[in-house]
């Protein structure tokens, strides 16, 4: 966990490539089964119209052209030399399985490519999609699956309008691990509904089911959603910040201590926003979240006692 109190994603690429490396996002004109009609059309109430792309390139480029723009600036500015293909937006894993395979392929094209990390919801994974990609594995990048859950109670799971429940990401954790590729779990503390009963069962989720990434995400509001529309007409409640940083030392004191922090906290989309990040930008808010841990004099994976029999411990 080197200095840090809780294990973090760039130390984290670092000790496996041996440098720095940088995540160049794709955008795909793409969609979501919760939102073109298969499950619903209104997607999920939190979901604004990029599908959670909006810090990409136009989707009107090629993979191609995406991955080289992104590159460059990240040369430019950080003298980056090796990186990750990032399907961010959308669902990408929601296409015919050969158009899947061409755009997997088109991006594992690009030099300086380490790893490639595709962003799709639990009900759309599946055993032919996975073994699509064992290919650009041999080839020797690392592969990803970054799956939306957002939280481990299904009742806020049906009040979020995610069209799956706690079941799909299960099976679809077990699938990716089987076929040997990493996952990466999106996580909000806050959302409505969900109290600290449900902060430390995510926690407990994720470290029982062996995943390899968790993404933490405070909740934002963006007008034209149900969620916004909620907000407005006070229906909601928000957390306070002070307790949001509260719930993610306290996931993270029973998160398992391997599981890699991709992203403590995340950034709100700066159009249409109605409530973000408390007005408080993500830095800020780090640092209260690393304040509190010394203040406790806390860590990740402290109160990970539940594995393996917890019970049995009385007679080892
Ligand atoms: S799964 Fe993602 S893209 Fe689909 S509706 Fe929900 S937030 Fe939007």
């Amino acid at each position: 966990m080197s200095h840090s109190r809780y294990r973090q994603y760039s130390s984290h690429l670092r000790d496996k490539f041996g440098e720095k490396v940088y995540k160049l996002p794709i955008n795909l004109i793409g969609s979501c089964p919760n939102r073109d009609g298969l499950l619903g059309t209104g997607g999920c109430i939190f979901c604004d119209e990029e599908g959670a792309g909006f810090e990409c390139l136009s989707n009107t480029k090629s993979i191609k052209q995406q991955l080289a723009e992104n590159k460059a600036f990240f040369k430019r500015r950080f003298g980056a030399d090796k990186f990750i293909a990032y399907f961010q937006a959308f669902t990408n894993t929601y296409f015919p399985l050969e158009q899947f395979k061409e755009n997997i392929a088109a991006a594992a094209q690009a030099e300086d490519l380490v790893g490639i990390s595709i962003s799709t919801r639990p009900d759309c994974i599946s055993d032919e999609y996975l073994e699509a990609l064992i290919p650009f594995a041999r080839q020797g990048l690392d592969v990803d699956i970054e799956l939306g859950l957002q939280t481990v109670n299904y009742h806020t799971l049906e009040y979020v309008n995610r069209g799956h429940t706690l079941a799909e990401f299960i099976d679809a954790v077990m699938r990716i691990d089987r076929k040997g590729f990493d996952v990466c779990c999106h996580i909000i503390l806050n959302l409505p509904g969900d109290n600290i009963v449900d902060v430390v069962e995510n926690a407990k989720v994720l470290s029982a089911l062996n995943v390899q990434y968790v993404k933490l995400h405070s909740l934002y509001i963006v007008e034209k959603t149900k969620l916004g529309r909620q907000y407005l007409e006070g229906k909601i409640n928000i957390i306070s910040l002070q307790e949001y940083v509260e719930r993610v030392v306290t996931f993270l004191e029973y998160l398992h201590p391997d599981i890699v922090i991709q992203r403590l906290v995340g950034k709100g989309p700066k159009e249409q926003q109605i409530f973000s990040n408390w007005d408080t930008s993500w830095w800020k808010i780090r640092q209260m979240i690393e304040g509190r841990m010394e203040e406790l004099d806390t860590y990740q994976g402290k109160k990970c006692d539940y594995l393996n029999g917890k019970a049995l411990n009385k007679f080892r």
